[in-house]
């Protein structure tokens, strides 16, 4: 192994996550799946236990310390992910499930009310399902048309084709941040710049980005941002919606239930400021502790090093895979996060992640919920390897060694 090419010595983070000490089929895990979602280090879990044993209550509405010490730590955790993305307020950041949640509900409070039939929304081949299905569901809804901004043949955004794609009735442009198929670090900051040219705003699926490289929301402008926890090290079912606060102080409530409302009376109802207006009900306040623990470990690590981390590992990965007989990259453009795809002639991606599994390496094979791009590359599946804060060179080489295998196994 060659940790000579690292700037910072990443084994120390390896050694915070206790199941990369474990097995998978008999074989010491080599994790290679952090795009799905990433492992936890003791750290996100310690202080969810914390949380539980030690100051655990509903949140909001005690009248009691430790209901004011959970509140405490809650809005204080708001205020991490607003200095972790940059926002410029708070009450921008609204908690919700995972990136799902935050794009449905954009959709339904955001466009359902104000849209018609008709209307556009931009969106790119390289769109996950999450970032596609909740705008189909308006198109069911209200009719509305969506318009597909095309991918080069090295997978990068077609920008002249996305110019093109606007009109007098363009209501939203929705694109991700980075590709979790091609690894592809789209120009975001300039797509949104061409959007307020057309007085469209912009929703930017971030999925992909935030664990792999630094992200400031006023930078880019965009004026909606979402993310999932579990993908930055974080729990699951914890995920952030960024909003413009001028916009979501506009947008009526995607729930309604408990903590969201002001007044309730069967004739008339008063709901919350924003973000309360938008996290009705009990949160997952333990999850939400978790998030704010998974961006003081990446902090802690400082996301520009992550980045180079990952790119020395791509860096160190690509000429290796491109060496492997019949193996295609799909994804060449640059910049790209620590994510590659590729294919084998002859051999299914089904059965090279058949082959990596009996070696004890996971990688995720199959559509990757972007059946649209698998169709745009006429291919029906690509395996899919992920680098995170773990990863090192001998994993790499662990692939190449499984890679290598499953070539003579059925090439
Ligand atoms: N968007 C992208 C680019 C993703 O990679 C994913 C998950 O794989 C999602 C959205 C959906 O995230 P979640 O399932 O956490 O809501």
């Amino acid at each position: 192994m060659n940790m000579k090419t690292l700037t910072t010595d990443f084994t120390v983070f390896r050694r915070d996550f206790p199941v990369l000490q474990e097995t998978n089929r008999g074989r010491p895990v080599i994790y290679l799946d952090s795009a799905a979602s990433a492992q936890k280090p003791r750290q996100v879990v310690d202080a969810v236990s914390n949380f539980y044993f030690h100051d655990y209550a509903n949140i909001h509405r005690g009248i009691y310390e430790l209901s004011e010490r959970a509140t405490r730590l809650y809005e204080q955790a708001r205020d991490r992910v607003k200095n972790f993305i940059h926002a410029a307020h708070a009450e921008e950041i609204v908690f919700v499930r995972g990136t799902t949640e935050g794009i449905n509900l954009v959709a339904q409070s955001f466009g359902r009310p104000r849209w018609q039939a008709g209307d556009e929304v931009i969106l790119s081949t390289m769109e996950h399902h999450s970032n596609i299905v909740p705008w189909y569901l308006l198109k069911e809804q209200l009719g509305i048309v969506l318009k597909v901004i095309p991918v080069t043949d090295e997978g990068a955004m077609d920008i002249e084709a996305y110019e093109k794609l606007f009109s007098p009735r363009t209501r939203m442009v929705a694109v991700t941040h980075a590709s979790n198929v091609l690894g592809t670090v789209n120009p975001v900051k300039e797509m949104a710049s061409i959007a307020h040219a057309h007085q469209v705003p912009v929703l930017i699926d971030g999925a992909q980005a935030v664990p792999h490289m630094p992200v400031d929301v006023q930078d880019i402008d965009c004026d909606f941002y979402v993310f999932s926890g579990h993908k930055l090290y974080g729990p699951t079912g914890i995920g952030i919606l960024y909003g413009k606060k001028a916009l979501l102080d506009a947008m009526p409530p995607y729930q309604g239930g408990g903590d969201m409302i002001e007044t309730v009376a069967f004739s008339k109802v008063t709901f919350a400021k924003t973000p309360q207006k938008f996290e009705a009900g009990t949160p997952d306040i333990a999850g939400v502790i978790g998030l704010a623990a998974a961006i003081d470990y990446v902090q802690s690590a400082g996301m520009q090093q992550i980045y180079s981390h990952e790119q020395i590992l791509l860096q160190y990965a690509e000429p290796r895979l491109l060496a492997v007989p019949g193996l295609r990259i799909i994804g060449t453009t640059k910049p790209k996060v620590g994510v590659i795809s590729f294919v084998m002639q002859d051999i299914h991606p089904h059965d090279i992640g058949t082959v990596l599994d009996h070696e004890g390496i996971a990688v995720r094979a199959g559509h990757h919920c972007a059946m649209p791009l698998m169709e745009r590359f006429r291919i029906p599946a690509t395996v899919r390897a992920s680098f995170g804060i773990y990863n090192d060179e001998n994993d790499v080489d662990a692939l190449m060694a499984a890679l290598h295998l499953a070539k003579r196994l059925f090439g």
